[in-house]
């Protein structure tokens, strides 16, 4: 005062102030005060007026959250981690593994009375750190391999309807569930052609989601181009998605294309024949995909109610629903915190659950929860019963795309599909632990088979006093063993596999 200076400058938040500290009371049974004595508070009477004190803190996200409980933290700390990580010449690789494990599912932001969203801070991230060359690119390396194998002419296909050559509809299933579900696919295209007018194509291919989750902008500006330009060459037709991740892509990515849901087609119409009456009470699970768009929500639940399906809603459901894991590549950059999310989120209901994403099936199914796809109860596989069906593994996924290819080319379009690769004639025997460990460790048949025809081609193999060999092959940054036993009737019996990213010279080049 003295000096001029004023009293009230930098003092707000002195005194009483509104604070945007929100600390949930529900459930906190209000305590009176406890009255003064003469002579002021004994120590228990203090003690007993400051028990009534709160521990204020929010914490509201982390409670839903699998990720955030993992890292033992809460977004305020985890922000500073991450601009901490950023800032330094190389990130960490326990700060590279965080920022790759958030599910980018938006639930926080949704729950947060600030709406802070640790979604666009981790995505931002990758995007930042890819940019910089600071983050490696092995945590979704696998993801984006499956992507651009999706879109190769193997596993990808674009057709108008047999017989017919204009195109009002495209039925565009999506990859993931072309991998689980392939006679499902095969099923409802044949529905839909039945009803829809104007010819009703087919387009078998990747959205490009998971090179968007990974932060890759250069892959999934490639993608999202060749998407539009295959679209625009068809006519610009309705594209018609079963997989909520591909409606969000377009709608948000590719605002020009018209996308309906797979869900709110069927409901306009009469049941499939086939539909496999429910008559039970199963719990919902919405994808984390869906969270914009309540008509598809609502479509999904119809669907299930006129198959007979009483639906029972989880405590976080619709747009605050919970990620099944493979949310943002969650699971394929922290396998153990996306199984920990998927067992979290079974562990809501007792009930079966009823989902309409193939991967949240596939993560749920895998952890032991009986759970039915919506495509599978509206197109039954016959004699089976699609509760208990174990999720189908990665090798098999790939197998199915191309298989359902092949198969839709002979049967519909009456082509001749591709001629397969050498090694594709490979029989290969896979004992029930060496199927485990092929499935943990990300490691394909395809590859296995590509790398012991390439061992037994060249001779670039080690023999073993058991009469077993070890092979290499490094298709692309990961070098691949096989440890695999000839059999007498041609076949190969695999015994183990592991891959590194260490350079062994000789194992270079390119998978054919
Ligand atoms: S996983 Fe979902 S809820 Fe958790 S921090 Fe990431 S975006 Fe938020
Ligand atoms: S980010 Fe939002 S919901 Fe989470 S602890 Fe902070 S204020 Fe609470």
């Amino acid at each position: 005062f003295l000096q001029g200076a004023s009293l009230t400058t930098s003092r707000e938040k002195e005194g009483p102030f509104h604070t945007r500290l929100f600390t949930n009371v529900e459930g906190v049974a209000p305590k009176p005060p406890v009255p003064v004595s003469t002579g002021g508070y004994s120590p228990e009477e203090a003690a007993a007026e400051a028990g009534r004190c709160l521990l204020c803190e929010c914490m509201e996200c982390v409670k839903h959250c699998e990720f955030l409980q993992h890292y033992k933290g809460y977004p305020k700390k985890y922000a500073r981690e991450i601009y901490n990580n950023l800032s330094i010449v190389q990130g960490t690789r326990l700060a590279n593994r965080m920022i790759n494990s958030c599910a980018l599912c938006g639930q926080c932001e949704r729950i947060c009375p600030n709406g802070f969203s640790m979604r666009d801070l981790c995505l931002g991230a990758r995007k930042e750190m890819l940019l910089q060359q600071k983050m490696p690119p092995s945590a979704h390396e696998f993801a984006l391999e499956d992507m651009v194998f999706s879109n190769s002419p193997s596993a990808s296909l674009l057709r108008p309807e047999p017989g017919r050559r204009e195109t009002a509809w495209l039925f565009y299933p999506g990859c993931r569930l072309s991998g689980t579900s392939p006679s499902q696919v095969r099923d409802a295209y044949g529905f839909l052609r039945n009803f829809l007018e104007g010819g009703v194509g087919l387009w078998l291919r990747c959205c490009g989601a998971p090179a968007r989750w990974a932060g890759r902008e250069d892959l999934f500006r490639k993608e999202a181009e060749e998407t539009l330009r295959i679209w625009k060459s068809m006519g610009s037709p309705v594209i018609i998605a079963a997989c909520t991740g591909c409606v969000d892509v377009f709608r948000r990515e590719l605002p020009e294309i018209r996308v309906v849901s797979l869900w709110e087609v069927l409901e306009k119409e009469a049941m499939p024949e086939e539909f496999l009456k429910m008559n039970g009470t199963l719990a919902v699970h919405d994808p984390c995909t869906a969270v914009d768009y309540p008509e598809i929500r609502r479509a999904a639940r119809s669907m299930a109610s006129r198959a007979g399906i009483d639906c029972e809603e989880l405590p976080m459901t619709a747009e605050l629903t919970s990620c099944c894991g493979y949310g943002g590549l969650q699971e394929c950059a922290n396998p153990e915190l996306g199984s920990a999310t998927a067992s979290s989120r079974c562990g809501e209901s007792s009930s079966d659950y009823l989902v309409y994403c193939a991967m949240c099936r596939t993560l749920f199914a895998r952890t032991g929860k009986r759970t039915v796809h919506l495509l599978e109860v509206l197109f039954p596989a016959p004699g089976k019963d699609p509760l208990s069906m174990p999720a189908v593994s990665w090798s098999d996924q790939r197998e199915n795309r191309a298989g359902l290819v092949r198969e839709l080319l002979r049967t519909l379009w009456k082509e001749e599909s591709p001629m397969p690769e050498e090694h594709e004639a490979i029989k290969l025997v896979l004992p029930e632990d060496a199927g485990k460990i092929l499935e943990t460790r990300r490691i394909l048949t395809d590859t296995v088979k590509r790398a012991i025809r390439n061992g037994e081609n060249s001779g670039r193999k080690i023999a073993r006093p058991d009469g077993a060999f070890a092979t290499c092959l490094k298709p692309a940054s990961v070098t691949y063993w096989i440890v695999y036993r000839p059999l007498e009737d041609g076949a190969f019996e695999v015994l183990n596999a592991w891959s590194h990213r260490m350079t062994v010279p000789g194992t270079e080049g390119s998978l054919p």
